[in-house]
């Protein structure tokens, strides 16, 4: 019998490499812009029509190739960008296959004009299903200009498959976005069915981010800054209050170049823990530049996958240094970092544990107070984040209201800063849906979520009695008992000794009962503690999942929102300004500790607005 084994032709060994590399419109967009970058353009416009199906251009002011470059670069694996394997270790260029060109010629028919600066002629070629149709020397602009005319014209498979123009353009303008905002120094057109979509001038990357998702982006981002022996973080964070309920602004860049990784994208979600609303994500645009050889970027072909070789150290210093700029930068003046001010992550043995910050509770803090003085060791970048917070509670940060304040010369009045309460007390309130308590102070409207406010001062009374102050038990005289299941005993003994610092002492009788000799003195504690106790474990168990939260504020997480409705009704204006006061010595006054918002600030002109 006859051998039955050959060679593939180089036409169809492309086909199928195509089914790879090019998969919709969107990918070839990415390999053309990828390429111009490559060839470090300046400039590039992305001309496409019928959202990529009749047309994908891009013309760019790179480098552009001689007149043979222009004919090798369809063929499968030819690149200028790497010659040795050993050169995969130290890539810095996007694309280093050399099989983008071959792909794309072998799917659609495919025209290229080219010109090196140096080269007084250029060179048109055109090729169609891998078949060179015309290869000469043409008049032509520096750079290069290709274009894609019906793509996957001899893959009736892959172009029924498409999904509506208004999907595949999507997809190219994500594209276009993902390459956009880490190269910000380069200008972008994209222009749809003669149509100019975007236009993006070289600017800085904020502005990069703001110029493609709009001016309300700008004052929602905090910077991020971080720079070891082996990483250096940059970009912008979106501010907790800001997350969404979409993922649809989250760019994570490697070296330059658009990646996934879940352990990263968690790595940096997870520093949001219980500043955002479960279901929401927090937008970031975080570039991370890395030792090329310690990451491999060669795992798929169309290079958006990426494998560190040591991902627990990078998912530490992203995760704490994602942390560090929430609290450097937050509303918070308060937060402080076990790290004594720049996190010291140089020389970090590659297996060693890393210490993430942690926020703390400066008891002494007043935002109230001018900021001058500041009991603790405030460095500059923290007084930065006061003057913020001084601007934001501008309208309720003055006075007692005297001299009637006009609305161009209010009242400013100095506090004294070593005063104890030196909050501006309000002379009269309301509640309204047995829920708000709305006051004025100064010019503005302060509309409160009275339960949310309570749960924020509780969250923070119980940590700080986990960590210092224990809250003093009430001994019960005829103890009661409460039983409870195999799992919820063995969690209830696990956080026994936190539990008492709360003023709770309950004392294991058998396997699932305890007996309840003491609760909190300060408390009328006739609810129902059975219930209490296992509600409160069943939140603690999955606070404990989702989000691996420390033990001491689990615990006080849980037990805030266990007793937060159970606050007793603001009575007359004294005890409204106790709880004004007690509010705002919180550590996030504006946020609870699962992530809602507080309250809202109303000025005059918002309710002007109103009535327009
Ligand atoms: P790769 O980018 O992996 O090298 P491609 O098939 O995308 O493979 O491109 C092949 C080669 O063609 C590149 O290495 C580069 O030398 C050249 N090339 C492609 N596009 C351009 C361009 N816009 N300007 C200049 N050279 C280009
Ligand atoms: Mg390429």
């Amino acid at each position: 019998m006859d051998d039955i084994i050959h060679l593939l032709s180089d036409a169809v060994a492309n086909q199928i490499a195509a089914g790879e590399v090019i998969q919709r419109p969107a990918s070839a967009v990415k390999e053309l812009l990828e390429n111009s970058i490559d060839a470090e353009a300046t400039q590039i416009q992305l001309v496409i029509k019928d959202a990529g199906r009749t047309l994908i251009q891009v013309c760019d002011d790179g480098k552009g190739m001689s007149f043979n470059d222009a004919r090798l670069c369809f063929e499968r694996h030819a690149t200028s960008k790497i010659t040795k394997a050993d050169d995969l270790f130290a890539i810095q260029t996007k694309g280093f296959r050399g099989e983008a060109l071959a792909s794309v010629a072998a799917i659609a028919h495919v025209e290229i004009k080219t010109k090196r600066a140096a080269d007084e002629i250029g060179t048109r070629l055109q090729i169609e299903g891998s078949v060179v149709k015309e290869h000469a020397p043409i008049a032509t602009q520096d750079g290069t200009i290709i274009s894609i005319k019906n793509l996957f014209f001899n893959v009736p498979a892959r172009r029924n498959f498409l999904k509506s123009d208004a999907t595949e353009f999507a997809n190219i303008e994500d594209e276009l976005n993902r390459v956009a905002i880490i190269h910000h120094q380069i200008g972008f057109t994209l222009i749809h069915n003669g149509k100019t979509i975007l236009q993006l001038q070289p600017s800085n990357l904020k502005q990069r981010i703001v110029a493609i998702f709009g001016n309300n982006l700008k004052d929602k981002l905090y910077p991020i800054e971080q720079q070891t022996d082996f990483i250096k973080i940059s970009g912008y964070i979106g501010k907790p209050e800001n997350a969404k309920k979409k993922k649809s602004e989250q760019f994570l860049f490697v070296n330059h170049r658009y990646v996934r990784h879940n352990l990263l994208h968690f790595a940096i979600e997870s520093a949001y823990n219980q500043l955002i609303p479960e279901g929401h994500h927090p937008a970031y645009f975080i570039s991370l530049e890395v030792n090329p050889a310690s990451i491999d970027i060669n795992i798929s072909p169309t290079k958006v996958d990426v494998k560190f070789q040591n991902d627990r150290l990078f998912f530490g210093v992203l995760n704490a240094s994602v942390k560090k700029a929430i609290g450097e930068f937050s509303l918070v003046p308060q937060l402080d970092f076990d790290y004594n001010q720049e996190l010291d992550l140089n020389n970090v043995p590659q297996n060693a544990p890393l210490k993430v910050p942690t926020i703390q509770l400066d008891p002494n803090f007043n935002p109230f107070s001018s900021n001058t003085n500041h009991p603790s060791a405030f460095s500059k970048k923290e007084a930065r984040g006061i003057q913020n917070w001084d601007n934001f509670l501008s309208g309720i940060k003055a006075t007692h209201v005297e001299a009637t304040p006009t609305e161009n010369n209010p009242v400013e009045l100095d506090f004294d800063e070593n005063a104890e309460d030196n909050l501006p007390s309000v002379e009269s309130y309301l509640i309204v849906y047995q829920k708000y308590l709305v006051v004025t102070l100064q010019n503005q409207l302060l509309v409160i979520h009275i339960t949310r406010a309570q749960e924020r001062i509780l969250y923070d009374t119980y940590l700080e009695a986990i960590k210092n102050k224990p809250i003093t038990v009430q001994q019960s005289m005829f103890p009661e008992t409460i039983t409870l299941s195999a799992a919820q005993s063995e969690m209830l003994l696990e956080i026994n000794d936190e539990f008492k610092k709360l003023g709770y002492d309950f004392e294991p009788i058998n396997r699932n009962q305890f007996a309840i000799n003491g609760t909190p003195s300060s408390e009328d504690e006739n609810g129902d503690i059975q219930a209490m106790v296992e509600n409160l474990l069943d939140d603690y168990k999955s606070n404990m999942m989702s989000y691996s939260v420390e033990r001491d504020k689990n615990l006080a997480l849980s037990l805030s929102k266990q007793k937060r409705a159970l606050i007793k009704p603001l009575n007359n204006v004294l005890e409204v300004n106790a709880f004004l006061q007690q509010l705002f010595a919180t550590i996030l006054p504006s946020i609870t500790p699962s992530g809602e918002k507080i309250y809202e600030i109303m000025t005059e002109e918002t309710v002007n607005k109103i009535f327009v």
